[in-house]
C-alpha cells in the first residue's frame, strides 16, 4: 500500500470511534438508543428558506459556477444583518466572505496564516478543527485550558510572554461548544488588548451567536475592535436556521484576513451554489419568527435536561446559550468509561468530554437536539442507573 503523507498520519484517531463501536453493539442487542451525541439540530429548516431555495434552483443562471467570494447580494445581506444585530458596519466588498459552512473557513485559517513551527493559540476543550488544522500546517498549537472555575474562559496571564510574542493567531469561541459558556464584555476587551499588544489575529468562532436564552444577546468581537484591525469572525447559518446540511456560512472583519483567506480558497473550492446563497439571503433578511420558535424549543429541552440531571445528583447550571449541556462525570469514571457504561446500561448516548481535548476529561456533553418525549424517557432511564 502507498504510504499516506505524514501530515495525515499525524491526525489523531477518530475521537468517537470507541463510542460508535459501543453504539453499534448496543443497537445489535436491540437496545433503543437515545442519542444526545450529535450537535446537529433535529428541527427542519424554516419553510420560507426552503421555498426560496426551490425557486432559485429553477433559474439556469444559478446552475453555473458561482463567484469565489460569494454573490455581492449575499454579502450585502450579511452586512445589513450585522448592522442591525451588532451595530457594526461592514463593507460587503472586502470585509465579508461567503463560506461553505463556517467549518470550511475555520479549517483554512491556519493555512492562510501559520507556517511550519509557528504558534496558534487554541482553546481546550474546543471544536477539534482549530487544533487539528494547525497541526496539519506544521504549526504548533499552544493550548489555552478552559477551566470551570474561570467560567470556561482562557486565563491569558498564564500564557508565557514569549509564546504570546510568537503567536500569530488565536481561536476563541463564545457562546462555546462544548461547554455552553458565554463571554462578557471584559473578556472581549482583554482579547483585543492582547491582539494589539502582541500582534495576534483573533479568529472568533461565533456559530452560536443567535442561540441564546432569557434575553441574553451574545456580542460580536467586532463591537470591541471598531477599526477591524485585529479580528475576523466566523458565522454559520447552520445552527441559527437549522441548516447544517446546506453548507453556508461567512467570515467577516479584517480586510487583509478576508483577502488572504479568500485568495487561498480560490485554489480550493469554487464558492457556494447560488441557490443556497439566495436561501441564505432569505434566512438573514426574511421573517425571524422561526428563530424565536427554535430557541423556545431548545430552552424547554435545556430545562428538562438540566432538571433531569439534577434529579440524579448531577448538578449543572442552565447555560445561557448554545444547545449543549456540559456536565461533570459522576462517580469517578473517566469520560470514555462513563459514556460506554451509559450506552451499555441505558442506551443513552452522550459525547465524552475528552473528545474535545485533554482538558475536557472528566466531563461529558449532551446535545439537546432530540425531542422532549425522548428527553423525558432518558431522564427515567438515568434514574434507574446505578453509578
Ligand atoms: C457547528 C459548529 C461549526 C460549524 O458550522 P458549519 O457552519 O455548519 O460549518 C463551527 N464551530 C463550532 C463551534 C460549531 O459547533
Amino acid at each position: 500500500m502507498v504510504k499516506p503523507a505524514s501530515r495525515v498520519e499525524k491526525i489523531p484517531p477518530y475521537l468517537f470511534a470507541r463510542i460508535d463501536k459501543k453504539k453499534a453493539e448496543a443497537r445489535s442487542k436491540g437496545i433503543d438508543l437515545i442519542d444526545f451525541g450529535i450537535g446537529d439540530p433535529d428541527i427542519p429548516t424554516p419553510r420560507n428558506i426552503i421555498e426560496k431555495m426551490k425557486e432559485a434552483t429553477e433559474n439556469p443562471k444559478n446552475h453555473r459556477y458561482p463567484s469565489y467570494e460569494g454573490m455581492l447580494e449575499f454579502r450585502q445581506a450579511v452586512a445589513d444583518w450585522y448592522r442591525k444585530r451588532f451595530d457594526v458596519n461592514l463593507d460587503p466588498k472586502d470585509e465579508v466572505l461567503t463560506l461553505i459552512g463556517s467549518k470550511e473557513g475555520i479549517a483554512h485559517m491556519p493555512w492562510a496564516y501559520i507556517e511550519s513551527g509557528e504558534i496558534a493559540l487554541i482553546p481546550s476543550p474546543g471544536y477539534p478543527v482549530y487544533k487539528i488544522m494547525t497541526l496539519l500546517t506544521g504549526g504548533i498549537p499552544y493550548i489555552m485550558p478552559l477551566r470551570e472555575e474561570n467560567g470556561f474562559l482562557p486565563i491569558f496571564d498564564e500564557i508565557p510572554e514569549d509564546i504570546l510574542h510568537k503567536a500569530k493567531i488565536m481561536f476563541i469561541n463564545y457562546p462555546n461548544n462544548p461547554t455552553g459558556a458565554h463571554a462578557g464584555d471584559d473578556f472581549y476587551e482583554k482579547v483585543i488588548e492582547i491582539a494589539k499588544k502582541y500582534d495576534i489575529l483573533i479568529c472568533h468562532d461565533a456559530a452560536y451567536s443567535e442561540i441564546a436564552y432569557e434575553g441574553y444577546k451574545p456580542r460580536s468581537i467586532l463591537e470591541f475592535d471598531k477599526d477591524k484591525q485585529y479580528s475576523v469572525e466566523f458565522h454559520s447559518l447552520s445552527k441559527t436556521y437549522c441548516m447544517t446540511g446546506w453548507r453556508i456560512g461567512f467570515a467577516v472583519g479584517n480586510k487583509d484576513a478576508i483577502f488572504n483567506l479568500g485568495k487561498l480558497k480560490t485554489n480550493i473550492d469554487s464558492g457556494v451554489f447560488q441557490a443556497i446563497q439566495y436561501a441564505g439571503i432569505e434566512a438573514l433578511t426574511g421573517n425571524q419568527d422561526s428563530v424565536e420558535e427554535i430557541k423556545k424549543t431548545f430552552q424547554r429541552r435545556r430545562d428538562l435536561v438540566v432538571d433531569g440531571l439534577k434529579s440524579v445528583g448531577i448538578n449543572v447550571a442552565k447555560p445561557l446559550a448554545t444547545f449543549y449541556i456540559w456536565a461533570k462525570v459522576p462517580g469517578g469514571y473517566t469520560s470514555a468509561d462513563f459514556c460506554e457504561k451509559l450506552i451499555g446500561e441505558t442506551g443513552i448516548v452522550v459525547t465524552p468530554g475528552s473528545g474535545f481535548g485533554d482538558e475536557g476529561e472528566g466531563y461529558f456533553r449532551l446535545s439537546i437536539t432530540i425531542n422532549e418525549e425522548r428527553i423525558k424517557e432518558a431522564v427515567k432511564r438515568l434514574k434507574a442507573l446505578k453509578l
